[in-house]
């Protein structure tokens, strides 16, 4: 049997590269969803990519508490009910140290990164308790165990969801409601080329191109290469499902052996 049969998904972030591979996967494991993000022609595109039967959509910043409760809301009027919240939603800021990051992107990172998966969290628990039980899945990042220099506002938001997970895991337990971050490193998405070229602006050598800056990262990484999509979407299925019955609380790696020793 499909993995994800008669289960309701809400996915934010939901076009993204990830957000995308991971409605792809749910929907052909036989979820309902509703894709929650910030663009409607992009959400109408993904939404006809997985298919109309299987898919709604939301458009919401999920900083705001209200178009937080309406995208809630919207799963439930088109489902009944929501048994699985994929809290994706992220941006990566700017890169420079602290005494030069700029205060409102350390805000909107926050904002974004902390206050939209607690904000969901919160709208999302009370729909699921109803239903008996749920799993709510956060995307953290290697940046949520681990730090290097110049991103102290998305890798401070990236620590903060684990904690945000620990404390929601002990308060759904008793509800059958399981918490659980995925952490993945480097991962082929316009946020990384995004970083990359950030990295590559912020160089003292104008000759370090983009295409270096990728290869030195994946070096870094024992497997020796990003990942894709879909690698961290399987996971995401595996914490959704009832596969992992016995999981909450936890954080999983999705890091081609990263967090083990990679440079
Ligand atoms: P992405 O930029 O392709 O997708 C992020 C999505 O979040 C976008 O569609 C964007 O519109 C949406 N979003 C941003 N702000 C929002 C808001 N206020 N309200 C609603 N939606 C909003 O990047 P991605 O790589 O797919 O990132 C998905 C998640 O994975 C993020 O939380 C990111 O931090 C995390 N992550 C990514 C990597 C990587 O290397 N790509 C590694 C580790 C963790």
């Amino acid at each position: 049997m499909a993995r994800l049969e008669g289960k309701v998904a809400l996915i934010t972030g939901a076009t993204g590269g990830i957000g995308r591979a991971a409605a792809r996967l749910f929907a052909d494991e036989g979820a309902r969803l509703t894709l929650v993000d910030l663009d409607e022609t992009a959400l109408r595109e993904t939404v006809q990519s997985v298919g109309e039967d299987r898919a709604s959509y939301a458009v919401a910043d999920v900083t705001m508490p209200d178009q937080t409760q309406a995208y809630v809301q919207a799963a439930v009027d088109r489902w009944g009910g929501v048994d699985v919240l994929l809290a994706n939603a992220g941006i990566e800021g700017s890169l420079s140290p602290i005494p030069d990051y700029p205060l409102d992107v350390f805000d909107r990172v926050m904002a974004v990164n902390v206050r939209g998966v607690w904000l969901g969290i919160k709208y999302v628990v009370p729909v699921m308790r109803e239903r008996g039980g749920g799993s709510i899945v956060i995307t953290s990042s290697t940046a949520g165990i681990g730090a290097g220099p110049d991103m102290s506002a998305y890798t401070t938001s990236k620590h903060a969801v684990i904690g945000l997970m620990r404390t929601a895991a002990m308060e759904g337990a008793p509800s059958g409601i399981r918490v659980n971050t995925v952490n993945p490193a480097p991962i082929e998405t316009r946020m990384m080329r995004s970083i990359e070229e950030m990295r590559v602006a912020t160089m003292d050598d104008a000759a370090i191109t983009v295409e270096q800056t990728y290869r030195a990262t994946s070096a870094r990484i024992p497997l020796g290469r990003y990942g894709n999509p879909e690698e961290v979407a399987k996971m995401m299925l595996f914490l959704a499902s009832d596969d992992s019955s016995f999981c909450t609380g936890g954080v999983y790696m999705v890091d081609g052996g990263r967090s083990a020793g990679g440079r």
